[in-house]
């Protein structure tokens, strides 16, 4: 459970109380126009949004919501890219990142490379709540959550140690390794030809216009150990301003963090672009930044997707990505997948 009145959120409020009468600037967003509770974020959380549009309804906390939402997503086996069962590094160790902010404090709180913990959502929220620092990671992040009373357990399921083994057996006809004698296991999303990837983020805004929102993955699969990629960063894989909104990404890590994706969006945002505007900035950014070689495909274009999900503090949601895809919504219509505002209308 969170406490949102922990001594460093209350000294932060007071920060913010002390800041708006000393006659700093005022936040963009003008307080008393009528905010509608919204949620945005990657289509994996589509089958959650209900129940946290139910949970927001009845006021419980938008990092609690936000938090409970991908914890389903994370103890899903089906789910590859996500927690228990996701993809493993290049060793076979499953290796988890998140990261997770609370507006109306603006606290942050992430682990990277954490092993063995199915929920790293959850260790984030803790990290948030009860220490002065932001992020932890690898042995040091797992000692936490074992303090914290984290159950360890081991999070490589069978479908994802062959997916694993075959990309080993059949990595280079020189090594000792020898090419698999079963056909390849079907991989999900592959249309640049390269490995699968994928992560939930998750993005929510109450009546009062109080957001929140947590980004959690394995990251990319066969990543090199210790690989960080941008959804434990706070400013890459999310960014919450308690006053403006919360951002966050999915895809090509790397490119996120050169660009400091979410980060990009919420300041978009912030000077009053639509979150769909605001999302589309920050995959130009992000396509703009890439001088790598190797992801740039034959027609010059990215050869990679970078995906963003943006609500902010009136209820508005938006979504982009370099690529055309989906993006999942909820507000007072339901839940719903939407078309993404894309940079590019093909690969
Ligand atoms: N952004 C994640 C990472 O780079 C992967 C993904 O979302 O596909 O670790």
């Amino acid at each position: 459970m969170s406490d949102p009145v922990s001594r460093r959120g209350f000294l932060k409020s007071s920060v913010l109380v002390a800041g708006a009468s000393a006659g700093l600037p005022l936040p963009t967003f003008a307080i008393g126009k009528k905010v509608q509770i919204a949620i945005a974020c990657s289509s994996n959380g589509l089958p959650y949004i209900t129940e946290a549009l139910e949970k927001l309804e009845k006021g419980q906390d938008t990092l609690d919501v936000a938090v409970e939402a991908v914890n389903h997503v994370e103890s899903d086996p089906k789910d590859m890219s996500v927690g228990y069962g996701g993809l493993p590094n290049a060793e076979g160790i499953v290796e988890l990142d998140s990261c997770c902010m609370h507006g109306p404090t603006n606290n942050a709180g992430s682990v990277g490379s954490l092993r063995n913990i199915k929920n790293p959502s959850r260790v984030a929220r803790d990290v948030l709540w009860h220490t002065d620092h932001v992020m932890l990671v690898g042995e040091g992040a797992l000692r936490f959550a074992r303090m914290m009373g984290h159950k360890e357990e081991n999070l490589l399921t069978e479908a994802a140690r062959k997916r694993w083994l075959h990309w080993k057996l059949s990595h280079s006809q020189k090594d000792d390794w020898l090419e698999p004698h079963e056909k390849r296991p079907k991989m999900k999303k592959e249309k640049d030809g390269k490995r699968e990837t994928g992560t939930i983020n998750f993005n929510c805004c109450n009546a009062k216009g109080e957001v929140s929102g947590v980004t959690t993955t394995s990251g990319l699969a066969w990543k090199i150990p210790g690989r960080v990629g941008d959804s434990p960063i706070i400013g890459a894989g999310l960014y919450v301003d308690g006053k403006i909104g919360s951002a966050g990404s999915t895809g090509m890590g790397e490119c996120v963090i050169v660009s400091c994706g979410a980060h990009t969006v919420v300041e978009a945002l912030r000077r009053g672009m639509h979150p769909k505007d605001a999302c589309l900035h920050g995959v130009k950014r992000a396509a703009e930044m890439n001088r790598m070689p190797n992801r740039v495909n034959k027609k010059g274009r990215p050869s990679f997707q970078v995906n963003f999900y943006a609500v902010d503090v009136k209820g508005q949601v938006g979504g982009a990505a370099i690529y055309p895809t989906r993006y999942a919504k909820g507000d007072a219509q339901g839940a719903k997948l939407c078309d993404s505002a894309s940079l590019y209308s093909s690969w």
